[in-house]
């Protein structure tokens, strides 16, 4: 069968490879759509270790049932389906604290060496899989894997942050717009979205965004500033690829408020953490998801409470081997990259 493989640094063949396994309590899956994340475009842009190399990526997809081997309880042949890829080993100490996201042995699938969905059938345990209603459409159907991660990240906002608290989100990319539907879902309407690009401001704006920012032309602390009468934000989540963003959240969040941190890029970074002190700002992390967050993720896409068609780019199969190249090209009328695996899928 045909899967897609990073072979290389910002190489991707495809290459054929034999059935999986078919093991007890695990159903066969014809995958039909793969998500690209920018996680892998991140491992394709280095390559990283090679010795973990050739290896199928993907892990954002969706699929049908075609084999169920024993104990099939809940899933029929037909099901349309998709998998919570994050590997915990059940057994340190995070699992047994049900905090799955740090366990000590984490493995994702489709990243560095652990062999991914993006092939034609994959074989998978029925207790990693949740069933995505067909009334979903095809690009959303591969969404519960990234939106899982804004669900966690929003699952550290404490509850009783007032539904009138002011919240400002650094980055309008998918992750972005993610918590900025989760922030209305979850009762809060004054949002502010901030970012570089007037495309992806444009999309925030639709979705529902009070403020939004381009920091390239306006200073965002003097904005949010005014925004908020002075006294600053409430709440503060950067989800982008700029390292100052946390400094300027420092400067712009208002006495005892909340930072939460989803971006990766620049580690180091310069900021004046004496206003942390000061404020008495309290600064959450946030890594990946529980299978919580994963199966909230998936009642979000399956109910229709987040839908994100037009924000994403179909490729057919036969522009695979670019997927991971357009990716990082694409305008920001876009926030994903989805493959289908016959072209005769796309709509
Ligand atoms: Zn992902
Ligand atoms: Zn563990």
């Amino acid at each position: 069968m045909k899967s897609v493989m990073l072979v290389g640094k910002r190489s991707v063949e495809i290459r054929d490879i034999p059935m999986p396994d078919r093991n007890k309590g695990e159903a066969l899956i014809e995958v039909e759509f793969v998500g690209i994340c920018g996680a892998e475009i991140s491992w394709w842009a280095s390559a990283g270790d090679t010795s973990r190399l050739p290896c199928v990526l993907g892990h954002e997809f969706s699929g049908v049932i075609k084999e169920i081997h024993e104990h099939g309880e809940g899933f029929i042949v037909g099901d349309r389906v998709t998998a919570n890829p994050l590997i915990a080993c059940g057994e340190c100490s995070y699992c047994l604290r049900g905090q799955t996201n740090l366990c000590d042995s984490l493995k994702l699938m489709g990243l560095y060496g652990y062999p991914g969905v993006f092939c034609e059938y994959v074989s998978l345990p029925l207790n990693r899989l949740y069933a995505i209603s067909s009334k979903v459409s095809a690009r959303n159907s591969v969404l519960a894997e990234p939106l899982a991660s804004s669900v966690h990240l929003m699952s550290h906002i404490p509850p009783d942050l007032s539904n009138n608290a002011k919240i400002a989100i650094f980055g309008a990319g998918l992750q972005g717009i993610f918590c900025l539907n989760l922030a209305r879902i979850n009762g809060w309407s004054n949002v502010a979205m901030l970012d570089v690009d007037d495309d992806r401001l444009q999309i925030a704006y639709e979705q529902g965004a009070s403020l939004i920012v381009n920091s390239l032309r306006e200073d965002s602390i003097d904005r949010l500033k005014r925004w908020t009468d002075g006294s600053g934000i409430d709440l503060g989540i950067d989800t982008s690829r700029s390292g100052d963003v946390r400094g300027r959240l420092l400067q712009v969040t208002a006495k005892g408020g909340i930072i939460l941190l989803l971006g990766m890029n620049d580690p180091i970074v310069k900021a004046d953490f004496r206003l942390a002190v000061e404020r008495e700002l309290k600064i959450q992390g946030s890594f990946g998801y529980c299978t919580q967050d994963f199966e909230k993720a998936v009642q979000y896409i399956c109910d229709g409470s987040i839908a994100m068609d037009r924000f994403i780019r179909m490729l057919p199969f036969s522009e695979a081997l670019n997927a991971y190249a357009l990716s990082t090209t694409f305008g920001g009328e876009y926030l994903k990259t989805v493959v289908c695996m016959k072209d005769t899928g796309l709509s």
